[in-house]
């Protein structure tokens, strides 16, 4: 069996003609993941996923189905999901198992979908290459000698296998469009507060956000519809009307849209340029409006970034002390020893830079210099983008300044690691939502990612300008 469909409306209705069984399909992809099992998209495979399925094949065919009625999901391993192993890729959870389940997998499951499994993320959703991961790092599908992305590497690698239908990442600096443009695939982060962030476990509590990861953009509307709005469990999440982004994803509007010199300088990928160039004069021949627009803070959104999530983090990830749960060292002694060796012990390297950067950017002495400048740079940021969106509904920009780099390339150079994420970073300073759309490959075959943006909660124009190109 291979699979036939193009996206979710289409499974079903292959399903309800009787021309695939659910429970074929759920074995399929677990046999498919086994098979794949070299690219480590999975650091856990539900191998129950398909008991599921007859019963909700049933409900499908006498109508009473959730909208995502076995549409088969990968969930991050950063999402909670009771009864499971929970591990942030990171040796610090130990065999740590959820007690409840994170408000976005739960909407899923309520509506039919069938969870297959948990995938595998650098550590702590901290990197832009998964090579940060306990459980070792995810081969890019394209090239098996390159990463997938990060930090959500394993969510678009197995998208971009075929290992699932839709998966789950998490998004705090472009660790969802990032793996997305590295892998060919679709990779939607939402506007901050739009999804329920209860139950994932915390990087940067004001930049964190959960979106999907699909081969259509279709099946990511879909997805928003079901996991989108208020919940009483996060109080930064938004109470907002959630439109339905599916029903309006084929309305053919012509936008006003901006582009900025800042995302297309030195640094960017000759190839790249070219590729997103060329879609722009595609999307000005269709009859979109291209408007000029400044974005002069842009320089500063990766230290402004990295000044912050640090500091974030560093107090986020104090709570792993070996003495509430996950892993604790056997070299206890004292009680401060035995905090000091299980961190040491277990934490990675990248997640040791992080704690540190950000206690020293919050200590005393040096808070006002940075933790407070920048927050202060991230509002003006964030003006930048008001300014700009009074002129356009949407901006482009290319995803990455490069395509899916070798394995090892950069892992001994941090600032290089960090430019990755050049282009991704202000929308979550800012708080808008962004996706990353497959428009190409380069010479050597590898995948092109490119980049909308939109204004808060306008997600919905992001999915009707992907769905038009
Ligand atoms: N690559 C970025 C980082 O390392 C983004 C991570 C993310 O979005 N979770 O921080």
């Amino acid at each position: 069996m291979s699979l036939n469909y193009k996206n979710h409306s289409e499974k079903l209705d292959l399903i309800k003609k009787g021309e695939i069984s659910l429970a074929d399909n759920v074995r399929y992809f677990l046999k498919k993941i086994e098979d794949n099992k070299h690219l480590n998209c999975y650091n856990f495979v539900f191998e129950d996923a398909a008991e599921k399925a007859d019963l909700i094949e049933e409900k499908i065919k006498n109508g009473t189905v959730g909208k995502l009625a076995g549409m088969v999901v990968a969930v991050k391993d950063v999402l909670a999901i009771e009864g499971k192993a929970l591990t942030c890729s990171s040796k610090i959870l130990g065999n740590f198992e959820s007690l409840y389940t994170s408000t976005s997998v739960q909407k899923l499951i309520n509506e039919d979908a069938i969870i297959i499994g948990k995938t595998n993320c650098d550590e702590f959703a901290m990197g832009s290459s998964n090579e940060n991961s306990a459980f070792g790092p995810v081969l890019n599908p394209h090239d098996n000698k390159r990463v997938p992305g990060g930090s959500s590497g394993g969510s678009a690698a197995a998208v971009a296998a075929g290992l699932c239908d839709v998966s789950l990442g998490t998004d705090t600096g472009g660790s969802i469009r990032q793996p997305a443009a590295f892998c060919g695939v679709f990779g939607l982060k939402p506007t901050y507060g739009r999804v329920s962030r209860y139950g994932l476990t915390a990087f940067a509590s004001s930049f964190d956000s959960v979106g999907p990861f699909a081969n259509d953009v279709e099946d990511i509307a879909k997805v928003m519809n079901i996991i989108s709005g208020k919940d009483e469990n996060d109080s930064t999440s938004a109470d907002i009307p959630v439109p339905d982004f599916l029903s309006g994803i084929n309305e053919n509007k012509k936008f006003r849209i901006g582009i900025a010199k800042e995302f297309f300088g030195e640094g960017l990928d000759a190839e790249i340029k070219k590729v997103i160039e060329l879609k722009i004069e595609e999307l000005k021949s269709a009859g979109h409006k291209i408007v000029e627009i400044e974005f002069p803070h842009n320089e500063y959104t990766i230290a402004t970034y990295y000044v912050l999530t640090t500091a974030e983090a560093s107090s986020n990830l104090a709570r792993y002390d070996g003495a509430r749960y996950g892993y604790r060292s056997k070299e206890s002694g004292s009680l401060i020893n035995m905090y000091n060796n299980s961190r040491s012990e277990a934490f990675g390297d990248e997640v040791k830079r992080r704690i540190m950067l950000g206690t020293y950017v919050l200590s005393a002495g040096y808070y006002d210099a940075y933790y407070r400048k920048a927050q202060k740079v991230r509002r003006i940021i964030k003006n930048d983008f008001d300014k700009a969106f009074e002129k356009v509904d949407i901006i482009l920009t290319p995803t990455t300044p490069d395509c899916a780099f070798k394995l090892g390339e950069k892992t001994n150079d941090p600032l290089s690691m960090y430019l990755e994420d050049i282009y991704t970073t202000s929308a979550n300073l800012a708080g808008i939502p962004g996706i990353s759309i497959p428009v190409g490959k380069n010479s050597e075959g590898l995948p092109i990612g490119m980049q909308l943006l939109a204004n808060q909660f306008e997600e919905e124009k992001l999915l009707q300008l992907s769905k038009q190109i």
